[in-house]
């Protein structure tokens, strides 16, 4: 019922906000985030300013505090999930700062335990395994955004270890590792599709779903003063990506008739799974640190945009 409320007022987007605790280095550290309710209500405290003028609140579908499992994310997420298997696409994003848990939700922490997965491989064990993989086809890419979609390729895939594979590949080796290689994913989007073909089986009607797990860039401001060259006009193409998803998601949240999706190459890639029949949930992520606060706050205004 909530989902059929949400169609009808949003066309299709919601919004989920998940604060990340603080890491075991981060002790008696202060949270920019004062409160949180059960109906997506959130408030944030300035740091630097006293009184009820620092506090500002934010409403979205949902708001998950650092407490929250990735199985309680993943069993709310589920319904959205299962709908590909009715023929819809659906887009999960996940969108903040570098070091907000953006990778942690989509994938979960490197060398995760099963509770600790993200839930798109929760999603294969559980949601896939009991539908027919012969049909099922995955495209993996990591996108330096603004250009050309690189390397993209299809596989078809007949076991539900040939899909881990190839997620492994497109979602988690991204971010695993290496402190330099998580230095470069912060700087890129990274895209997996999952395409599903089947047939119904009650009715014998063709099916086509897909899904696209999509772990964006870090949202974060990169100072003019700082980077130069090569960084700098990386960093603009993804402020301008970021800021094009802004302006499509905005346009479809408020049902304009006019979509701007031929502004960035992420945008035209994501262009079938946003808007029309298509479903599409963005995960705002967010670190409580007071440090983060200004970026907290830029974050949390671009997906009230949204919401
Ligand atoms: P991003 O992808 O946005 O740069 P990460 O997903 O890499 O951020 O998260 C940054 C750090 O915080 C990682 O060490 C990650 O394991 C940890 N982390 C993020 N979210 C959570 C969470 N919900 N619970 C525990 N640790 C988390
Ligand atoms: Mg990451």
């Amino acid at each position: 019922r909530m989902y059929n409320e949400l169609q009808d007022l949003k066309g299709n987007i919601r919004v989920y906000c998940r604060i990340r605790p603080f890491l075991p280095g981060q002790k008696g550290k202060q949270s920019t985030i004062e409160y949180i309710s059960e109906n997506g209500e959130l408030v944030v405290v300035n740091p630097s300013k006293q009184g009820k003028d620092g506090h500002r609140s934010f409403k979205f579908n949902k708001v998950y505090g650092p407490a929250a499992t990735q199985a309680e994310v993943f069993s709310d997420t589920r319904p959205l999930i299962r709908s590909v298997l009715d023929g819809y696409n659906v887009c999960i994003f996940a969108y903040g700062q570098t070091g907000s848990g953006k990778t942690y939700t989509m994938t979960g922490p490197d060398g995760a335990s099963e509770e600790e997965w993200g839930y798109p491989i929760f999603l294969v064990e559980q949601t896939f395994v009991s539908f027919d993989l012969r049909t099922l086809g995955i495209k993996s890419t990591s996108q330096p955004s603004g250009l050309a979609v690189p390397d993209a390729s299809m596989q078809p895939v007949k076991s539900t270890s040939d899909v881990l594979e190839l997620m492994e590949i497109g979602l988690r080796n991204r971010a695993r590792g290496a402190t330099a290689l998580n230095e470069r994913s912060s700087r890129s989007h990274s895209v997996v599709t999952i395409h599903v073909r089947g047939m119904d089986l009650k009715t014998g009607a063709s099916l086509r779903g897909s899904l696209h797990l999509v772990d964006l860039a870090g949202s974060e401001r990169v100072d003019r003063s700082e980077v130069t060259g090569d960084r700098l006009k990386e960093a603009q193409h993804i402020n301008k990506s970021l800021s094009a998803l802004g302006d499509v998601i905005f346009a479809l949240a408020q049902k304009s008739s006019h979509v701007p999706y031929r502004n960035s190459k992420l945008t035209q890639v994501l262009q079938s799974s946003l808007g029309g029949q298509a479903k599409t949930l963005m995960f705002v992520q967010l670190n409580p640190d007071t440090s983060s606060y200004s970026e907290t706050t830029s974050t949390l205004k671009f997906a009230e945009r949204a919401s």
